[in-house]
């Protein structure tokens, strides 16, 4: 499993200027070459010249010097990707759907209803209690060790919140 990850940058992309404490940016994912970059963007650039391209996107806050806890990513960022990722076939991509299910299963956004085999293959089937709809995940043959790579991945993709 291969992913493109830099880890939440501590200036804008486009202008290269610094984020200060406290201050509010985007963080989008772009899809590229069958990868998912992370850029991060203040306020202006975000405006300006943002947009094309993005895959998933969310705003993220510079961290106070004295915080030391990492706040985890607004739940609806992962909802997003989950949403977004229905109806790829890519190896990693499948990988990366099937633990964010997980994930929102923890956070009681989706609801695990029943298992499915077709053809050879397993499913879960969850009952989106956001949307009030079904949806069904594939599983991927991981071990829990990849499962937690993914896992860790995830986090980090998303989670990242530098700190100045
Ligand atoms: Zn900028």
């Amino acid at each position: 499993m291969e992913w493109y990850i830099n880890r939440g940058s501590k200036n804008c992309f486009f202008c290269e200027r610094l984020f200060r404490e406290e201050e509010e940016y985007y963080s989008a994912l772009y899809d590229e070459d069958n990868a998912f970059t992370r850029k991060d963007f203040c306020m202006e650039c975000w405006n300006e010249k943002a947009g094309e391209g993005v895959f998933s996107y969310w705003k993220t806050k510079i961290q106070k010097k004295s915080e030391t806890v990492q706040k985890y990513a607004d739940t609806n960022v992962f909802y997003d990707l989950f949403i977004k990722l229905e109806n790829e076939n890519d190896h990693s991509r499948v990988n990366f759907r099937y633990v964010l299910s997980l994930y929102l299963m923890r956070k009681k956004i989706l609801k695990l209803k029943t298992t499915h085999k077709a053809n050879g293959n397993e499913y879960l089937v969850f009952k989106n209690l956001k949307e009030d709809k079904d949806t069904k995940v594939f599983i991927p043959k991981l071990s829990k060790d990849e499962v937690f790579a993914v896992t860790e991945e995830i986090g980090k993709l998303v989670n990242c919140i530098p700190k100045i």
